[in-house]
């Protein structure tokens, strides 16, 4: 019962209607990592710079997430990412990114990390995921994400997402990889690259999963604050991911569960700046957000037990 994540390590730099961070912990396995960390074993796989320091590394170590495979080099500069976001809290405005070691990021995998019931790539250069993907051959279940930044080619991207059984992305990533605007007929359209799963993240308009089955809609947490929305697709994806690999058995009712879970993660995440709140987060409080968000969707599920069950 473990669950691997490759991607960024960084620093960022925000800026949002309600405030400003110079440099904060961030990255896509960061929020990711956090996220999944309250349902399952993590490692993490990334690369920092010598600038990384102990206060950083302990949040991993609070939620007691694998960092072997977190390379280090002394001489180099942790990945940098600079954001905005205006009154539309749904839109990231990237102002500046310096890949620095995220540049030559090459990721190496452990035995352990390898060997991982479960793999989120996210977000790195598609073919660097492709390659990853084929360095684990007996995991059970691959989840992938993207972004602009990287979509220089949607051709690899779909050549990635061949090789893997969900696609984790939002709703203007799925119209560009689909070349199609009504959102219906690209999910269909890329579902058929081979997906499992499919699930188009909408912001603060909640998240769809789509697989062979069915369809299932959440929606978002309804927030009267939102005051940082960087990191809510990963740690969306770190409750997905999390809570699949604390189930002995992946089908269309757990993971609509997990898209609860992702949900309710996601939500505590924009809650304040950066790591802030999910690093301080209990389960007493996941699981009244998920008995809200039951009550919210009728969503008549058994109560959140990994407190005892997965530990
Ligand atoms: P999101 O969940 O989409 O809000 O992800 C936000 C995180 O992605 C931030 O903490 C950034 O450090 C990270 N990020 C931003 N741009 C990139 C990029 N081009 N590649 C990898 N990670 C990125």
């Amino acid at each position: 019962m473990s669950l691997t994540v490759v991607g960024s390590v960084a620093f960022d730099a925000l800026e949002t209607p309600f405030g400003k961070r110079d440099k904060i912990l961030g990255g896509a396995a960061t929020h990711f990592s956090l996220s999944a960390s309250f349902f399952t074993q993590v490692n993490a796989v990334g690369v920092v710079g010598g600038d990384f320091s102990d206060d950083e590394w302990a949040v991993f170590q609070r939620h007691a997430i694998n960092t072997d495979d977190v390379e280090i080099v002394a001489d180099g500069k942790t990945f940098f990412w600079r954001g905005r976001y205006d009154y539309d809290m749904n839109t990231a405005h990237t102002l500046d990114t310096q890949l620095n070691v995220f540049e030559t990021f090459d990721p190496k995998l452990s035995e352990n990390s390898k060997n991982a019931k479960l793999l989120f790539l996210a977000n790195i250069q598609p073919t660097l995921q492709k390659r990853v993907r084929e360095q684990c051959p007996g995991v059970e279940f691959v989840a992938l994400d993207t972004m602009n930044y990287w979509i220089t080619s949607v051709k690899e991207v779909i050549e990635t997402i061949k090789v893997v059984d969900c696609l984790i992305i939002n709703d203007a990533e799925a119209r560009q990889i689909a070349d199609e605007p009504n959102i219906h007929k690209a999910a269909k359209k890329i579902m058929d690259y081979g997906l499992k799963a499919l699930v188009i993240k909408r912001g603060e308009y909640g998240a769809t999963l789509f697989t062979n089955d069915g369809y299932f809609a959440v929606p978002a947490y309804p927030l009267e604050r939102v005051f940082d929305p960087t990191g809510a697709g990963d740690t969306f994806a770190g409750g997905f991911m999390g809570y699949l690999a604390s189930q002995d058995a992946i089908t269309d009712e757990t993971l609509r569960r997990a898209m609860i879970y992702g949900s309710v993660m996601a939500s505590f995440n924009v809650e304040k700046f950066g790591t802030e709140r999910v690093d301080a987060l209990g389960y007493d409080e996941i699981n009244e957000r998920f008995r809200d968000f039951k009550r919210m969707t009728h969503f008549d599920e058994i109560p959140f037990e990994k407190a005892s069950s997965a530990a």
